[in-house]
C-alpha cells in the first residue's frame, strides 16, 4: 500500500509528502478522520515512504520505490520499524504477548488483511481498550535502539481507546521525543484524546471521500456493479469501510428495519410489544455489524427528515425514493429535537461497539427516541 494505491485525499498526501522532501518529519501526527476515509492508508504509506532505501522523488512529490528490501518488508507489515498499536479485547492480557492463542491469530489476520488493503478495518472481536501494557512496552522498544535504518513509525489505531492510564503513560513518550521516531495517531473522536495528547501532535484532518471515490474504489476491488456502486455511495458517507459493510446487505432491506424500528417506537400507547418485535428482527442474532448498518441507516433517515423539515420540501436528502414518507414525517415531528435524537442513535452505536447486548442497545434507543419525540409533541399542543 503506496501513495498510488490512496483513494483521493490528495491535500493531505501533500502534506505528507512534503514534511518528508523537507526533511521536517514531526515526531508525533494525528490523522483524524474515518478509518474508511483513510487515515490509516495515509499513515502506511507515510511510514514505507519514510523507510524505502531509494525512494523516487520529484519536487513536490515522493514515493517508495516498491522493490527495496526494506520496501518488500514494509509491503507485507514485516518491516521492524513499521508497528501497528490495536485495542486487544477484554480480558487479563494487558500486552500482545499475554494474549490467548486465537486472539493472537484474529491479531496476525487482521495485520495480514491490512497488509494486503490498507481499508481493511483492524477491529478484533470485542476489542475496545487499548492498555497501558501495551504503552510500556512500546516505550521498552523504543528506548532500545533500532535494528534497521530508516524511521520508526508506530501508528496507534483509534487512539481515542487508549485507557486513561495508557493515555497518560503515552503522554510522557510524547514528551521525550526520539530522533529516529514518528507516532501517528488515528481517530475518528478527536474530542475523546487528552488535549494535552493533542496539543503536542500535528493535527492533519482527513475529510471524507466524495462519492465518486467511494464508486471507483468499490469498483477497483471488484466488489459490485456501477448500480449498486452509486446506490450505496451516499450511504456510506464518505467512508469506504460503510459502504463495504452495506455491501454485504441488502441495503434497501435494511433501511426498511430501520424505519421500521422507528415507526414501532413512534406507535400509540401500546407500542411495546411491536417495538420488541422490531428490536428483534433489528438485532437478528446478535449481529453487531448488521445492527450498526441499520443505527447507521436510521440517522441518516432521521438527518434526512431534518434537513426537509428545516429547508422544507425539495431539500437535498439522501434517501431521495423515501422524500414522500419522510415529508409526512417532518410535517408531524418537525419541530422535534433532532440533535438529541440523532445522539441517542450514536450513543447506541459507540455502546455496540463494546461487549453490550444488541437487544438492550437498540431498545435503549428507541426509547430513548419515544421519549424525545413525544416531549415534542406536547409541547406542540401546549403551544397551540
Ligand atoms: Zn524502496
Amino acid at each position: 500500500m503506496t501513495w498510488k494505491t490512496i483513494i483521493g485525499q490528495t491535500r493531505v498526501q501533500k502534506m505528507l509528502q512534503r514534511c518528508i522532501l523537507d526533511n521536517r518529519i514531526p515526531h508525533a501526527l494525528l490523522l483524524t478522520g474515518q478509518e474508511g476515509a483513510g487515515t490509516v492508508a495515509l499513515a502506511l504509506a507515510f511510514a514505507r515512504t519514510v523507510n524505502c532505501e531509494s525512494p523516487v522523488s520529484t519536487a513536490s512529490t515522493i514515493a517508495p520505490c516498491e522493490t527495496c528490501h526494506a520496501c518488500v518488508q514494509g509491503a507485507s507489515l514485516q518491516h521492524p520499524n513499521i508497528r501497528v498499536v490495536a485495542s486487544l479485547p477484554s480480558g487479563k492480557a494487558d500486552t500482545e504477548d499475554e494474549l490467548k492463542d486465537d486472539v493472537i491469530a484474529e491479531l496476525r489476520d487482521a495485520i495480514q488483511a491490512l497488509a494486503i488493503d490498507a481499508y481493511n478495518p483492524v477491529r478484533l472481536a470485542n476489542a475496545t481498550q487499548i492498555r497501558i501494557g501495551q504503552i510500556r512496552e512500546l516505550k521498552r522498544s523504543l528506548s532500545l535502539s533500532a535494528v534497521q535504518g530508516g524511521r520508526r513509525v508506530v501508528i496507534i489505531l483509534n487512539a481515542e481507546e487508549m485507557t486513561i492510564e495508557a493515555a497518560n503513560a503515552f503522554l510522557k513518550t510524547l514528551e521525550e521525543p526520539h530522533d529516529d521516531v514518528t507516532l501517528i495517531l488515528t481517530t475518528s473522536r478527536p474530542e475523546r484524546l487528552l488535549q494535552t495528547i493533542v496539543s503536542r501532535c500535528q493535527e492533519l484532518i482527513v475529510p471524507p471521500l466524495d462519492d465518486d471515490d467511494i464508486i471507483k474504489a468499490l469498483l477497483d476491488r471488484s466488489l459490485c456493479t456501477v448500480d449498486e456502486a452509486t446506490i450505496i455511495a451516499p450511504f456510506a458517507q464518505g467512508n469506504l469501510q460503510k459502504a463495504i459493510d452495506y455491501l454485504s446487505e441488502d441495503i434497501r432491506a435494511l433501511r426498511e428495519t430501520a424505519v421500521n424500528l422507528l415507526r414501532a417506537a413512534l406507535k400509540g400507547k401500546d407500542f411495546r410489544n411491536g417495538l420488541m418485535d422490531a428490536v428483534e428482527e433489528a438485532a437478528d442474532g446478535r449481529n453487531k455489524a448488521r445492527a450498526d448498518a441499520i443505527l447507521s441507516l436510521l440517522a441518516l433517515w432521521l438527518r434526512d427528515a431534518h434537513v426537509i423539515a428545516m429547508a422544507g420540501e425539495g431539500a437535498p436528502i439522501i434517501n431521495i425514493d423515501h422524500r414522500a414518507a419522510l415529508e409526512r414525517f417532518a410535517a408531524a415531528f418537525g419541530q422535534a429535537d433532532f440533535p438529541a435524537v440523532l445522539a441517542a442513535v450514536e450513543q447506541a452505536s459507540r455502546h455496540l461497539a463494546r461487549n453490550v447486548s444488541v437487544q438492550l442497545v437498540l431498545s435503549t434507543a428507541m426509547l430513548e427516541i419515544r421519549r424525545v419525540f413525544a416531549a415534542t409533541r406536547i409541547t406542540d399542543r401546549t403551544t397551540s
